[in-house]
């Protein structure tokens, strides 16, 4: 791009946001363009992959939001959205220059900064940890989402300018997050395009074969649609009932998990399409289908009606497959217009035709994300994120209470799971069950349309510690988790302590955790304050044993790495430094200019070291050296023979070494400087100055100039006094900082 392309490209981009902001009230639509500009000028020495200006990214997420008829608070969140992440622009400047909620909800989609990690996460951790804040700002408010949403598909539609490893992680990510997200909140559209553009990169091949068959059916199909189609609108305008016949091809992904995931093949594939029938009035879907059940035969158990029970997103419609009349199946979908738009925009639908969700529906909307939230506070992101995958993924069943309320739980879910999703108070007063009048086991899978009866009893001992491998659901095995946390504290440390300490010594790691530093490190990675409470809370299951194992595993590996570095370091020096006394024992004089020549002390002066010396070049003996006032010195040099003589001075470690600065910081004690200048003395490395300064909270800062060798034994002396107790940081310092 020229200048002049480039400049033609960012007023484009203006005027596309100006016809958005067009769509909103005068003071919306002022506020939007201020966004613009202010992501403008923040972004302005950015630029994509692509090569594009950056802005065309968060344009884009703004068009994005738009469409999904979100509010002007949501666009104007979506032009700043990476201006945090990105640029030096901050939350609170975001909070002063627009509004506090705009800036909500960008930090919200705003990744953790690294200085907010432990020292021990690795880029995984800190994925996990970004989705988390991310999944606690969206319960707060549940826009966070819809904008990141948007941002994801924008940067799905862009992804071939990333390398392909990355494409594939971020790929990866979007399936496993993003479109069941959008699925849990009805964003169809936004889920078959995530879903669509991930398959394309993770398999390819498969991704095209089905591309090209489902291009290769589709003019078979429009003529058969043309002709279902006029079919279906006479008979029901016979009756005089108004509709819309629409046909669309189903989604790629869709198809691939039917041939992969049910193994079917292309022949076996008969709902490749889906017909909808869209009318106006709720009763008219039920009159539509038995015309179409008149029409065409249906196919037997493939009825479903989503509208008496609305599937947990908030789809309704009725689904029904029947036979063509050239014995093709196809699926026939029909539901009323706004049930039809929901189908498309979920969640966001609330904002397009109900100005933002209001109320009792707001807390409907929110009330499984809140839920998932509050089921994971004492797991950490690794468990946090795991656990959300499988609440997203899950299928589902519907079984009732006896008193004919609806109770929705993941396949495989068991009475247990059924009493805590009533409430905690009846999972702990649970004695056992029985589904449709009958006992059952406790372990029973529940099916669909079964009627649960939970048996309680006021004197009941509380759940069991095995329920929680036996439930489904993460918010039964948290509320399980509770009891115990709150109830057995006592019996919680001696069993946390009992499996831990024998996990330790299996692992031969006993005596390795006994080092005060290395359990100090391992409590503030999991947010311990002490020992017990990890005990604590590993014997009510609020932290996995062998996470925590992995992690002192982990820390010891790395110090045992450390150390043999450490080792390996000295061993050259303790070489280097033998080598350097051997060189200076063969002459103990360095002259300058010449590399390792012959020398001899001269009988006239016999200089020792610490002498002033200089060195005279003999005919075919080398150097001799004198000192700088023998009179033979003197004589020869007013003799004219002056070109012969040559610098030469006593080789000392002193020259070798260089001084450098190094900041300590430690924990403020009696006795801390004592303990590095030990380190120090053992490490035989003088000390040519200290300052100390206690800093207010709590540590103290040594400012330290030492003599070192070289690079290598800087190395080793900050290594050193890292291990030093007490410590908690070592900086090497620049010059004159
Ligand atoms: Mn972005």
């Amino acid at each position: 791009m020229d200048e002049q392309q480039e400049q033609d490209y960012l007023n484009h981009l203006r005027a596309q946001i100006a016809q958005i902001a067009a769509g909103f009230s005068g003071e919306e639509e002022k506020n939007i363009l201020r966004a613009y500009d202010f992501a403008t000028e923040a972004h302005k020495d950015q630029r994509r992959k692509s090569g594009e200006p950056y802005i065309m990214h968060p344009v884009a997420v703004a068009c994005n939001i738009d469409r999904m008829g979100l509010d002007a608070e949501s666009v104007m969140a979506g032009l700043l959205h990476d201006t945090v992440e990105d640029t030096n622009v901050t939350c609170a400047d975001i909070a002063r220059e627009f509004s506090p909620a705009v800036a909500m909800l960008v930090d919200g989609v705003t990744k953790l900064t690294q200085m907010e990690h432990t020292a021990y996460s690795t880029k995984e951790e800190q994925q996990m940890e970004d989705l988390r804040k991310m999944f606690i700002a969206m319960a707060k408010d549940i826009r966070v989402i819809m904008i990141k949403l948007a941002d994801r598909l924008h940067n799905m539609r862009t992804i071939e300018f990333q390398k392909p490893q990355k494409q594939r992680d971020i790929s990866v990510e979007t399936m496993e997050i993003y479109a069941p997200l959008a699925h849990r909140l009805g964003m169809q559209g936004v889920k078959w395009e995530l879903e669509d553009r991930s398959l394309k990169i993770l398999d390819p091949v498969g991704y095209q074969e089905i591309s090209d068959y489902l291009e290769d059916k589709s003019h078979g199909f429009s003529d058969f649609l043309d002709k279902t189609k006029a079919r279906i609108e006479e008979k029901l305008s016979q009756v005089g009932i108004s509709c819309q016949v629409k046909a669309r091809l189903k989604s790629v992904y869709s198809i691939y998990r039917k041939l992969y995931g049910q193994n079917l093949s292309f022949a076996e594939l008969y709902d490749i399409c889906a017909t909808r029938i869209i009318v106006k009035e709720l009763t008219d879907c039920y009159n539509v289908l038995g015309l179409i059940h008149d029409l065409y035969k249906p196919v037997p158990g493939r009825f479903k009606d989503y509208i008496s029970t609305p599937k947990p997103n908030g789809y309704q419609s009725l689904h029904t497959v029947v036979i063509g009349t050239e014995g093709i199946p196809f699926e026939v979908q029909i539901r009323t217009e706004e049930m039809d738009h929901r189908a498309e925009y979920g969640i966001a639908a609330h904002w397009k035709y109900k100005d933002g969700l209001k109320g009792s529906q707001k807390e409907e909307a929110f009330a499984w994300v809140r839920q998932l939230i509050e089921n994971q506070q004492d797991t950490d992101a690794a468990d946090f994120i795991k656990n959300i995958k499988t609440d997203l993924f899950a299928d589902e069943v519907y079984v009732f209470t006896p008193r004919g309320d609806i109770i929705n739980l993941p396949l495989g879910a068991t009475p247990i799971d059924f009493a805590y999703a009533i409430h905690s108070a009846v999972g702990n007063r649970m004695t056992g069950a029985k589904v449709n009048g009958r006992i059952v086991p406790i372990d029973y899978q529940l099916k669909s349309g079964e009627i649960v009866d939970v048996i309680t009893a006021k004197n009941a001992t509380g759940p069991k510690r095995d329920w929680m491998q036996i439930v489904k659901t993460n918010a039964a095995r948290s509320k399980i988790k509770q009891w115990f946390k709150k109830e057995r504290r006592e019996e919680n440390i001696v069993e946390g302590r009992e499996v831990f300490e024998r996990e330790l010594r299996a692992n031969l790691l006993y005596d390795p955790f006994q080092q005060p530093e290395l359990q100090s490190a391992i409590l503030k990675r999991f947010d311990f304050p002490n020992l017990e409470e990890l005990y604590a809370a590993l014997g009510y299951g609020g932290v996995a044993l062998n996470r925590v194992i992995g992690k002192i595993k982990d820390e010891v590996m790395r110090q045992r790495a450390a150390e043999a570095k450490e080792a390996k370091l000295e061993a050259k020096l303790a070489a280097q430094s033998a080598r350097q006394e051997k060189s200076t024992a063969d002459s103990g004089v360095v002259v300058e200019g010449i590399g390792n020549c012959m020398v001899k002390f001269a009988k006239c002066c016999s200089p020792v070291p610490g002498d002033p010396i200089v060195g005279f070049i003999t005919r075919g003996y080398g150097v001799s050296v004198h000192r700088q006032d023998c009179a033979n010195v003197r004589a020869a040099r007013k003799g004219g023979e002056d070109g012969r003589w040559i610098r030469t001075e006593w080789a000392t470690a002193e020259k070798h070494s260089y001084h450098a600065a190094i900041k300590v910081t430690a924990k403020s004690s009696v006795g801390l400087g004592g303990e590095v200048l030990m380190q120090l003395a053992n490490m035989k490395i003088n000390i040519s100055e200290m300052t100390a300064r206690d800093t207010t909270d709590g540590y103290c800062d040594l400012y330290l100039t030492i003599n070192v060798t070289g690079k290598e034994q800087l190395e080793l002396v900050i290594a050193r006094l890292k291990r030093t107790s007490g410590v908690v940081e070592v900086r090497r310092m620049s010059a004159g900082s």
